[in-house]
């Protein structure tokens, strides 16, 4: 007889995106016209095509594999040097941010890689999340069987979970009790908050005196307006001793199709054997990437470097504007709504707070009934997110004007 993995029947079943389509599909079967006006602000997903600097660089590569002379097999594991050095060079040491070529590992995505870090940690820390949250940290916990099992508020034993309020500014305090490992992500999906200089360093100190590892999702960094907001948790002195830092193509080169990332593991990272010693990470997650992994493919590697060049660098920048200035004018209609909103300013996602009384799910179904619009509600990134919803800038301009008009003509 074979086993399961239990850990797996732990998870919650409803799963938010499914959820959502569900409830899309019955409501555009109802009501054609209204499927004929849909507008999705719903999934974190780009929406406009890859910058022609990267077109370029991808159609290059596909001619290289077509000749015996220039053709490419497999590639190191932990990516081609030439990126690994194009990310440290462009992304951190010119930032005056101190991250080695080696410390880079590129991957297919910063979702995998989120799940995959476990692989490295013991099975016994104390995991701190936020709430609301990306459910990926949570769920690659509970198939690890870090955790016990959901509540009936959905909540798993074990966890430690961070409230993210609008009096926190929805960045979460550094716990009074010990925790071992803590995600962060910054700027937030879904809240759209983005943490600032001091409550980065609050956490870093926590860390260092907890000897707690800070696992920092910066898939978003590229959406920081603000220039006092840190981009890199490695800003933060101190930070090469307990953080590990997550960082994306797919927002901000619009890659979630063509699937690149990358992971910053410190060589001056340690983390504690069974018996107490202090051992550097950054072995492990190489061994991990050799053993588990072959490697991004060459030609999608050559596609993320073009980001990194003069003409990417000025496409990604025209893309962040874009989607930023859809979130200007989504934020600007859901406050004519009458509405309280938040984010939106160094983040794609706005969030909103429902009117009195309405619940996440049905301010999602109103939205859909009266202004065919496809929001997130807020309670499926967990209990602290009942209340909310999120709106996503994902989108066309004209969609974005749309939908912004939409939601003004709302009766609550
Ligand atoms: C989109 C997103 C990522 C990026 O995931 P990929 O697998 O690289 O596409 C990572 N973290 C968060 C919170 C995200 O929303």
């Amino acid at each position: 007889m074979a086993y399961l993995n239990d850990n797996y029947l732990k998870l919650k079943a409803g799963y938010l995106f499914p959820e959502i389509a569900r409830r899309v599909k019955a409501f555009c079967e109802a009501n054609p016209e209204g499927a004929s006006r849909l507008i999705r602000c719903g999934i974190g997903d780009v929406t406009e095509p890859l910058p022609p600097a990267v077109v370029a660089a991808l159609h290059k590569a596909v001619d290289e594999m077509a000749t015996r002379e220039t053709f490419h097999g497999y590639g190191p594991e932990q990516g081609y040097e030439w990126l690994r050095s194009a990310i440290a060079k462009n992304d951190f040491r010119d930032k005056g941010i101190d991250v080695a070529d080696d410390e880079v590992f590129v991957s297919d995505g910063s979702k995998c890689d989120c799940g995959n870090i476990l692989d490295v940690l013991g099975s016994k820390n104390k995991i701190a999340i936020s709430d609301p949250v990306y459910p990926v940290y949570v769920d690659t916990n509970v198939m690890a069987g870090h955790t016990g099992d959901a509540n009936a508020a959905g909540a798993y034993g074990k966890l430690v979970y961070l409230p993210c309020r609008p009096s926190n500014g929805f960045v979460p305090e550094p716990p009074k009790k010990h925790v071992d490992v803590v995600y962060l992500c910054s700027p937030n999906n879904p809240t759209g908050a983005a943490a600032t200089r001091d409550q980065l360093t609050a956490w870093v100190n926590y860390a260092r005196e907890n000897k707690t590892i800070i696992l920092f999702d910066a898939a978003y960094e590229a959406y920081i307006s603000d220039p006092q907001i840190p981009h890199s948790i490695f800003e933060i002195p101190g930070a090469r001793e307990c953080a590990i830092e997550f960082r994306s193509f797919s927002k901000n080169g619009g890659f979630t199709g063509v699937r690149c990332a990358y992971t910053v593991v410190p060589k001056t990272l340690l983390a504690a054997t069974k018996t107490g010693e202090m051992n550097p990470l950054h072995p492990l997650w190489n061994r991990r990437s050799a053993t588990k992994f072959n490697g991004v493919s060459y030609i999608v590697q050559r596609g993320a470097e073009a980001l990194y060049s003069d003409d990417g660098k000025a496409q990604v920048k025209a893309l962040v504007e874009h989607y930023m200035g859809n979130a200007a004018i989504l934020r600007a209609g859901a406050k004519k709504a009458g509405l309280k909103v938040f984010g939106g300013v160094n983040a794609p996602y706005i969030w909103v707070r429902t009117p009195k009384g309405v619940t996440s799910w049905e301010a999602f179904d109103k939205i859909l009934g009266e202004a065919n619009v496809v929001i997130t509600p807020g309670s499926g990134f967990g209990s602290k997110g009942e209340g909310f919803f999120r709106i996503s800038s994902f989108n066309s301009r004209a969609n974005a004007e749309e939908v912004a008009r939409r939601l003004k003509e709302l009766k609550w």
